[in-house]
């Protein structure tokens, strides 16, 4: 481990989020400190949930896949009548809706869904699930537990935070990302110009490299003339982020790294292909920057892995991709144990971007800012929150659950989706 690297981490990191966390005593969260793999095991076994409040089963009697337009809805149903209405992820339901129905749905009917953390398990291990482990099966698990989780919420007339450990924070602070890449350095000045303008983030991301291009910039050269410009464009008070999506071998990625290092950029994601931990552990060592990384993962193990070797130094799990929030709390708490943040990856569409604001709001070593793609391309009510960015942050909603409420005409309106 390189000393400059974790004496570099400790003050970046702990001061970035001395600003956002609200107890006074949580610096050392973010101080990097050596964890052993039993310690990590200890918390992968320990259940999540806090469940003390719901004294009654809540039975789950019905699940209905729904689809209007392009949303997917879950509409759930407990014995006695309570009924609750869920966003999965849009493209990975519409990819994988045979499996949710015919090998993860199944799982979960007529079970108390206080019992949750424990059908994941079963889920898992359920036919052959775990052969599919990724994408046919991630956001499908992720999609029921949300859905039990809005029963539990609503039930016991708690907010979703609370079964978490409770909300640490509020209002949370944002950074808007542009997805181009292959336009010119101006260009893309002046998208994210106007990607900025009047919404007051502090913090902002873009795209370096190529997307797994095996060292090609796209187009050439714009990367290196591209992040100094960014700087120099947005000043010393606009946090940086850069991501390549996987662009780098280990020599390219230490060599952008060292030019995001210059200009003062606070995290450098996904340097090399997503799944090469080991040379993404190459280029974090030889870095004082930051890296970061784990979209893609959806193996605990594999973050347990990058978590006690120090393979990253910020992990994003994706809230759907990895199999929902109390998964994704896993990973938190085992990069808590070793004094690292979580900055969740945002998958588009749905309600990711609340899913995203409700994740930090109960999560002690959260990020600095969390990405926001505030898109719902449905109506959505909520009386705690307006779900927009105000002054760069966004407000956690605090009613039951997720504490909003979709559209009843727009659920009237969706059709249900069954296998054929
Ligand atoms: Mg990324």
């Amino acid at each position: 481990m390189n000393t400059t690297r974790r004496n570099f981490l400790k003050h970046s990191t702990a001061a970035a989020c001395a600003a956002v966390v609200l107890p006074a005593a949580t610096s050392d969260r973010t101080t990097p400190k050596k964890v052993t793999k039993a310690e990590l095991d200890g918390i992968l076994d320990r259940p999540v949930l806090k469940l003390d409040f719901v004294t009654a089963p809540v039975v789950v009697e019905s699940v209905e896949l729904l689809r209007n337009g392009e949303t997917y809805l879950l509409r759930t149903r407990a014995r006695g009548g309570l009924e609750v209405v869920t966003v999965p992820h849009p493209v990975r339901m519409a990819h994988s809706y045979p499996t949710f129905l015919k090998s993860i749905l199944p799982v979960f009917l007529g079970k108390d869904a206080r019992t949750l953390e424990a059908l994941l398990w079963e889920v898992y291990r359920h036919g052959s699930n775990y052969k599919m482990q990724g994408l046919a099966l991630w956001p499908g698990v992720a999609a029921i537990e949300m859905a039990l989780l809005e029963l539990l919420g609503h039930a016991a007339r708690r907010p979703l935070a609370d079964f978490f450990g409770g909300a640490v924070r509020r209002d949370i602070p944002v950074y808007y990302a542009s997805g181009n890449r292959g336009n010119t350095p101006e260009a893309e000045i002046e998208h994210l110009q106007k990607l900025v303008a009047g919404s007051g983030v502090r913090a902002l991301k873009f795209r370096l490299g190529g997307r797994m291009s095996r060292n090609e910039d796209f187009p050439p050269g714009r990367t290196d003339r591209l992040v100094p410009l960014v700087r120099r464009t947005f000043g010393e008070g606009m946090t940086l982020y850069g991501d390549s999506n996987s662009s780098y071998d280990v020599a390219e990625g230490i060599r952008v790294g060292r030019l995001l290092e210059a200009h003062g950029y606070g995290f450098y994601e996904e340097p090399c292909p997503f799944d090469q931990l080991w040379e993404t552990k190459e280029v974090a060592d030889a870095l004082t920057i930051p890296v970061a990384g784990g979209e893609q993962e959806y193996s605990l193990r594999n973050f347990q892995w990058m978590i006690e070797q120090r393979g990253v130094d910020i992990v994003q799990p994706d809230l759907h991709y990895g199999g929902g929030l109390i998964r994704a709390t896993k990973v938190a708490r085992m990069a808590a144990a070793a004094g690292m943040p979580v900055v969740p990856h945002m998958s588009g569409g749905g309600l990711g971007y609340v899913d995203v604001v409700q994740f930090a709001a109960f999560t002690p070593n959260i990020g600095p800012f969390m990405e926001f793609k505030g898109n719902a391309k449905f109506p959505v009510a909520c009386d705690s929150s307006s779900l927009k960015c105000e002054n760069g942050q966004v407000r956690c909603p605090t009613g039951p659950g997720w504490g909003l409420k979709v559209d009843p005409d727009f659920v009237r309106a969706a059709k249900p989706v069954t296998l054929a």
